[in-house]
């Protein structure tokens, strides 16, 4: 796949919602650990509420799906991490607009996302948050598409990839924000829950870039 169609977006985002809902769960049980364990609640609630706008509306514009379910969580999902997640869906509010998607297009999109997350929570990379995740998997699609010989699903792929090793590497992390932070050295071992779900979104792409 070289390009994705307001539909392949429509579709791409209803797959990342169904697991980020069935991964309740395991989101909770996360933030049970190191936080007050309402993290799956929360992304549930949003992305609930995101599947049920991306199963509505028509789109015409490829970063219209993106924006809503963006909307979408900054208005349901509450929470230190809700605003968070709803920018990395929206990318930046002067965002372009395309009836298809390229891997460069897509890859700039969650560039300006994780600009906007760093620039709203102030936390870096190292500091156990979805920054972890996020950031790797941004840096893994921007060698992609710099390539020019890799595909979306393999981009995707990769950038999954580098998510979820992100998120793994947050056990050995200190937490510099959210209720974590608090716990000083007890965080040591434990994944940072918005890192997990993170790697979750791209892998549930990747999944789905695939079939
Ligand atoms: P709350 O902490 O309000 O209960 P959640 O449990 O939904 O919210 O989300 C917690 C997650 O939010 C953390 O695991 C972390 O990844 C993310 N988070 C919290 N604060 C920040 C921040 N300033 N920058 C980036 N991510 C953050
Ligand atoms: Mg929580
Ligand atoms: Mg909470």
């Amino acid at each position: 796949m070289r390009v994705m169609t307001v539909e392949d977006v429509r579709r791409m985002l209803l797959a990342v919602a169904e697991r980020i809902v069935a991964s309740q769960n395991l989101l909770c049980a996360a933030d049970r650990a190191i936080g007050d364990g309402d993290h799956g609640l929360g992304m549930r609630r949003g992305f609930t509420a995101a599947a049920e706008r991306l199963e509505g509306d028509g789109f015409d514009d490829a970063f219209v799906p993106f924006r809503s379910v963006g909307d979408c969580l900054i208005s349901t999902m509450g929470g230190a991490s809700g605003v968070l997640f709803g920018v990395l869906f929206r990318g930046d509010v002067e965002a372009e607009s395309s009836h298809t998607l390229s891997l460069d297009e897509l890859t700039r999109h969650f560039e300006r996302s994780l600009a906007e997350v760093c620039r709203r929570g102030r936390a870096q990379t190292g500091d156990k948050t979805l920054v972890d995740a996020l950031e790797p998997a941004v840096r893994s699609l921007r060698q992609s598409a710099d390539s020019g010989e890799v595909g979306l699903a393999s981009a995707l792929r990769a950038a999954a990839s580098a998510a979820r090793s992100g998120a793994e590497a947050t056990k050995g992390y200190v937490a510099r924000f959210g209720k974590a932070r608090t716990l000083g050295e007890r965080a040591l071992g434990f994944v940072d829950p918005g890192a997990l779900s993170t790697a979750i979104v791209f892998e549930a792409m990747a999944d789905w870039a695939e079939d």
